[in-house]
């Protein structure tokens, strides 16, 4: 796989399970400027691995939704669904390390037996680590006992840390009806596209350290991240297609893109209001400015 390069790369990574919302506007415009003040490409990757949860027709919204935005793109557009033999490769890599098992616990099960919360959810208490199962038909999770601490310094929220061990236990790396995890793709394809600068809402900042983790692993070179702060609903809950945000509106998008800049704390002027996306954009990227984004109180 090849790594090196100097062109900044970033890129943006929706999920197709709906159209885009502000807080997905928020994250490319945050992604689009930081790339492009640099010079650097500006990638879209339509992440579509958990094929039952996609919708038909959302990948061409977003992309139109994206162009009606202003947005442009430096390479084909990559679609995860259309990579799975290649998920199947790094997998079987990572197998290879003898650090991945299967596990037939289902959810149910789980419950019966006490189980704390992380970050990044519920911890997984090992079960089936030393149960051999066979790895063909079922679940297959990623030991992280002798994982650790991991930390990385994040370009707006700094140093993070988690200790994986204790705090994410063994996560799943391909589901028991063949769907491999996101961790495992976005890692696998951040490498291949040669990404070189992460910016995302501060919802994965945690997984981060899983993404990290898994990169030693496989041998990939890290990129550099900027986790965006989070929009919240009038409720104060994250702003998501789960908890009902409308999507954007194509006839105000001058608007909702300067909606966007002012929540990431970048200057804008009265005059933008009249000017077309795609020249709000260049003037965006021309003042980026991420030192401005705000910090959550
Ligand atoms: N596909 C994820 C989402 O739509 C984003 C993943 C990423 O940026 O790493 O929330």
């Amino acid at each position: 796989m090849p790594q090196s390069t100097t062109i900044r790369t970033g890129r943006f990574a929706p999920t197709p399970s709906g159209p885009l919302h502000f807080g997905s506007l928020v994250a490319a415009v945050a992604s689009y400027c930081h790339s492009k003040s640099t010079d650097g490409q500006w990638l879209v990757r339509i992440e579509d691995l958990d094929t039952p949860r996609v919708i038909k027709g959302s990948a061409d919204n977003i992309l139109q939704t994206l162009e009606t935005f202003g947005f442009e793109w430096d390479r084909e557009v990559l679609y995860q669904s259309q990579r799975f033999e290649i998920y199947e490769e790094y997998l079987q890599q990572l197998i290879s390390t003898g650090l991945v098992y299967a596990c037939n616990c289902s959810r149910k099960s789980l419950l019966k037996s006490p189980q704390s919360s992380g970050p990044l959810g519920k911890i997984y208490p090992g079960i089936c680590r030393s149960k051999h199962l066979n790895l063909n038909s079922l679940k297959l999770r990623l030991n992280q006992e002798a994982a650790g601490l991991i930390e990385f310094n994040d370009n707006h929220f700094g140093l993070f840390k988690l200790d994986l061990t204790k705090e994410a236990g063994d996560i799943i790396l391909k589901r028991q009806d063949g769907i491999y995890a996101y961790h495992l793709a976005v890692i696998i394809d951040d490498a291949f596209q040669q990404v070189t600068d992460i910016v995302r809402g501060a919802d994965l900042l945690a997984s981060t350290t899983i993404h990290l983790h898994l990169n030693k692993l496989l041998g990939f070179s890290s990129a550099e991240y900027l986790h965006i702060p989070l929009i919240n609903n009038e409720a104060g809950v994250k702003l998501s297609k789960q908890t009902g945000a409308k999507g954007l509106s194509v006839e105000i998008a001058s608007k909702q893109l300067l909606d966007a800049l002012s929540f990431l704390g970048q200057k804008t002027t009265a005059e933008l209001y009249h000017c077309k996306p795609v020249d709000i954009l260049k003037y965006a990227t021309d003042h980026w400015d991420r030192a401005k984004i705000p910090h959550p109180i």
